[in-house]
């Protein structure tokens, strides 16, 4: 159900670690093409929010049961009303994704970024690995 509020996340492009720091997640209803609500993945605290360099929104949070994650973002979705420091329960309406910056479908780009033992920076790693540690159903879009 989560981060978009449906039966499993459609990924429509997968995490590249030079390329793309995250998954794309469609974010549209396959048959009635609603778009569909951003929520939360687990209970979390506002670290930021804003437009990024490519005229993207975001938003950032910080994790607060899954730990070893230090910041998970959302980017391509209408701004948001929270405060830095708010804390969100899990399944809580975050946004809808929205059009605009560098983005030109309608998508979730999700990154979650993690901090290995013995690592003085955070790093971007694969979501899907979050989304099986939370017990998430995922499954990539057929390339056809
Ligand atoms: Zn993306």
């Amino acid at each position: 159900m989560r981060p978009i509020k449906r039966e499993f996340q459609l990924i429509t492009q997968e995490f590249n670690l030079n390329r793309h720091k995250g998954v794309d997640l469609r974010c549209v209803d396959d048959n009635t093409f609603e778009n569909l609500p951003v929520i939360m993945t687990e209970r979390s605290q506002i670290l930021r929010q804003g437009i990024d360099g490519y005229g993207n929104y975001y938003l950032v949070v910080k994790p607060l049961q899954n730990t070893y994650y230090k910041e998970i973002k959302y980017i391509h979705i209408d701004k948001t009303n929270f405060n830095i420091g708010d804390i969100i329960e899990k399944d809580d309406f975050i946004s809808f994704c929205i059009i605009g910056g560098n983005s030109k479908i309608l998508h979730l780009h999700f990154e979650t970024w993690g901090k290995p033992v013995g690592m003085s920076v955070i790093i971007p790693e694969n979501p899907v690995e979050y989304f099986n540690i939370c017990g998430i159903n995922n499954k990539i879009k057929d390339k056809s």
